[in-house]
């Protein structure tokens, strides 16, 4: 479904998305062992286990909701070209969230290019379905796509939502569903465009 946006308000953006995790949740995530909506949970649930920031719980819970806006299909094993599920995420992202979050949607892709260019250990993280993607999304950062890159003021963040996406992808795990956090949700919009 591609989201009307323009009838998307402070007052109704975190029931949208809930119902995406709702009627959506359950669809395939680019041939790993969970679905959509269990690996975007999974990452939330484990950054607030580990009593991550705010803003990184809500990062990891929405840094793939772009596979969820229709504009781009979504990712297939056999894709010859990458998708920008992150690029269309951020734009609707962006309307209702502080930049921190946005950041961390819109580059988590890009993150793990600079994490295969930084970080030789954490090419073992990937799972094939994500090796495969990194391919089509231009391979390890070179040294001057990583120097640019470091100047993100939210280069902290984006990197351990990066992580939590590379741990949310575990078969049978426990978690609770979206509305669980849909409080926390409301609670950065409202901090981001103002209570009323
Ligand atoms: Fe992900």
């Amino acid at each position: 479904m591609k989201p009307d946006m323009d009838v998307l308000n402070q007052d109704n953006i975190v029931e949208f998305i809930g119902s995406i995790f709702d009627r959506r949740g359950s669809e395939e995530y680019l041939g790993e062992p969970v679905t959509m909506g269990e690996h975007m949970l999974q990452g939330a649930t484990i950054a607030e286990s580990e009593g991550q920031p705010e803003e990184i719980i809500v990062g990891a819970l929405l840094h793939d909701i772009g596979h969820f806006t229709g504009e781009f299909g979504t990712f297939m094993m056999n894709d010859t070209e990458d998708r920008h599920h992150e690029d269309a995420g951020a734009v609707l992202l962006e309307k209702f969230f502080p930049k921190v979050i946005t950041d961390c949607c819109r580059y988590h892709v890009a993150a793990k290019r600079y994490l295969c260019a930084t970080q030789p250990e954490y090419f073992g993280h990937l799972s094939e379905a994500s090796i495969h993607s990194l391919n089509l999304q231009g391979g390890p950062m070179t040294q001057d796509e990583v120097t640019e890159f470091k100047k993100n003021p939210n280069l902290r963040e984006i990197i351990a939502v990066r992580y939590l996406d590379e741990a949310g992808k575990q078969a049978g795990m426990k978690t609770p569903d979206f509305w669980h956090f849909a409080p926390l949700v409301q609670k950065l919009v409202d901090k981001h465009i103002g209570t009323n």
